[in-house]
C-alpha cells in the first residue's frame, strides 16, 4: 500500500525547467540557451518553408483524420527509412520500420523490445549524453544495468576515443547494447571521425554488441542529410548484409527523430528501424514492435507522419527541404564563429577553438556549473548546468552581450 501523498516530489527535467524560469524572467535582454531547438535569425521559432508548402497541400486535399495502423503510416515510413538508408540500401529486405512517437519515443520502443526480447546484462551510454537515455532505461529497462563509456576529453575538449573502446573491449559483454549518437552528439557537438567509426564498427561485430543508433540531428552536423547518415549506412553494409559475417551482432535499431530536422517538435514524429541479419525472417520481430505499440498508444499520431511524407515524396519539396536543412546547419555554424570571435575581440581568457569546431546545434563550452549559474542570474543567459550551450538561441543582436557576459563570470 502506497500513500500517494508520500511519493517525493521530484526535480523537473532541467531543459524543461530552465525554459519554464526563461519565459518567467522579464529582463528584457534575457537569452534562452538552454532547450535544443533551431531558432531564426531573430531567435524565433521557424516553421521550414517546406513544411509551410507541405501544410498547404495538406489542407488542400481536405483529409480525413481516421486512424492510422499500428504500425504507422506506411508511405511515411518507407520514405524515412530511405533518408537514412538510402534508397539503394533500404532495398534489402532485413529493415523493418515502425512509427514512433518522435525519437525519444523511438529510443523508449527500443529499449522495451531489448529488455523482453534481446536481454542484454548492460546498457552503454555515452559519457555525456542526451539525460533521457538514462531515463529512459531507467523506466523502460530496469533489469538491464546502465553503464557509461568515456566519451567527452576535457583536457583535449575532443573525443577520448582510446578510452571508448577500451572501455567496450574491456566491460561490454555478447548481446549488451551500446547507444551511438550518429551524428552531433548531443551535448558535445564532437562525433568520430570514419576511420573511428569503423573502428568501433570492428569492435561492435567481434564482441556482437546489440548497437542502438541515435540518430535526432541528421543534417545539422554538415548540412547534408546523406553526409550525416554515413555511420548509420557504414554500420548497415559492413555488419548486416548478406556479404557480412553472419556471426556478428543480433540485431541494430535506428531511432530516428524528425523533430529537428523538419522542425516538427510538438507534432512528435520519428521512426524506430530495427535491422536484422541477413536472411532471418523478421515477421515476429515486427510483430512484437507492433504489440509494444498497441499496448502504449494503440496506434501512432498521424499529422506530423503525413507533412514528412508529403515533403519527401514530393521531388521539388525534397530539394526545397535540403535547401531548408542546409539554411538551419549554417546559421548555426555562422553563430559558432561569431560567438567565437566575439570572446577573442573582448580578450576573454582561454582558447575557444573548440566553438567553432564541435557540430552540430550545441557547444560543449567548458564553462562551469557554477559559471552557468551566475550567468542566469547576473545576466539572465539560460544554459544547462554542465554548460552546454543550444546555439540557436543567439543571434546578432545579442551575441555581443552573451560574449561579455561569459568573460564576466570566466
Ligand atoms: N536523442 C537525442 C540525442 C536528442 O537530443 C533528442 C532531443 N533532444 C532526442 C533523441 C529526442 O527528440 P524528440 O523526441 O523530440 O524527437
Amino acid at each position: 500500500f502506497t500513500n500517494l501523498g508520500d511519493l517525493p516530489v521530484l526535480p523537473q527535467p532541467e531543459s524543461f525547467a530552465l525554459t519554464a524560469a526563461y519565459n518567467e524572467d522579464t529582463f528584457p535582454n534575457k537569452v534562452n540557451l538552454g532547450q535544443g531547438v533551431y531558432r531564426d535569425n531573430n531567435c524565433q521559432p521557424w516553421v521550414l518553408p517546406s513544411i509551410r508548402e507541405a501544410e498547404q497541400t495538406l489542407h488542400n486535399q481536405q483529409v480525413n483524420h481516421e486512424y492510422l495502423p499500428i504500425a504507422g503510416h506506411a508511405q511515411f515510413l518507407t520514405k524515412a527509412r530511405d533518408l537514412l538508408f538510402s534508397p539503394a540500401i533500404a532495398s534489402q529486405d532485413n529493415i523493418t520500420s515502425i512509427q514512433a512517437v518522435a525519437g525519444t519515443g523511438a529510443n523508449h520502443l527500443a529499449a522495451i523490445f531489448c529488455a523482453r526480447n534481446l536481454r542484454p546484462k548492460n546498457v552503454f551510454i555515452s559519457d555525456p549524453t542526451w539525460d533521457n537515455h538514462h531515463l529512459i532505461w531507467e523506466i523502460a529497462a530496469p533489469n538491464v544495468t546502465r553503464k557509461l563509456y568515456p566519451y567527452y576529453d576535457p583536457c583535449t575538449r575532443g573525443l577520448n576515443f582510446d578510452g571508448m573502446l577500451s572501455e567496450l573491449e574491456k566491460s561490454a559483454e555478447e548481446n549488451d547494447v551500446v547507444i551511438l549518437h550518429a551524428c552531433a552528439h548531443n551535448p558535445t557537438g564532437i562525433d568520430p571521425t570514419q576511420d573511428q567509426w569503423k573502428k568501433i564498427a570492428d569492435a561492435v561485430r567481434r564482441k556482437k554488441l546489440i548497437v542502438i543508433f541515435d540518430c535526432a540531428y541528421q543534417g545539422f552536423a554538415s548540412g547534408a542529410a546523406d553526409a550525416d547518415a554515413w555511420a548509420i549506412r557504414y554500420f548497415y553494409t559492413t555488419l548486416f548484409t548478406e556479404s557480412s559475417s553472419s556471426t556478428g551482432p543480433a540485431g541494430m535499431f535506428v531511432c530516428q527523430s524528425l523533430s529537428k530536422n523538419f522542425g516538427l517538435y510538438g507534432e512528435r514524429i520519428g521512426a524506430l528501424h530495427l535491422i536484422t541479419p541477413p536472411l532471418l525472417p523478421t515477421q515476429g520481430a515486427k510483430a512484437h514492435l507492433v504489440r509494444l505499440v498497441r499496448a502504449e498508444i494503440s496506434c501512432p499520431s498521424l499529422f506530423g507522419a503525413r507533412l514528412v511524407h508529403t515533403v519527401l515524396d514530393d521531388t521539388e519539396l525534397v530539394s526545397k527541404w535540403h535547401e531548408d536543412v542546409k539554411t538551419m546547419a549554417h546559421r548555426i555554424k555562422g553563430v559558432r564563429a561569431l560567438l567565437k570571435s566575439e570572446l577573442e575581440t573582448l580578450g576573454a581568457q582561454g582558447d575557444w577553438g573548440h566553438i567553432e569546431q564541435q557540430i552540430g546545434m550545441f557547444s560543449f563550452t567548458g564553462l562551469s556549473s557554477a559559471q552557468v549559474q551566475q550567468l542566469r542570474e547576473k545576466h539572465h543567459i539560460y544554459m544547462l548546468s554542465n554548460g552546454r550551450m543550444s546555439l540557436s538561441g543567439l543571434d546578432e543582436g545579442n551575441v555581443a552581450y552573451v560574449a561579455q557576459a561569459i568573460k564576466d563570470v570566466l
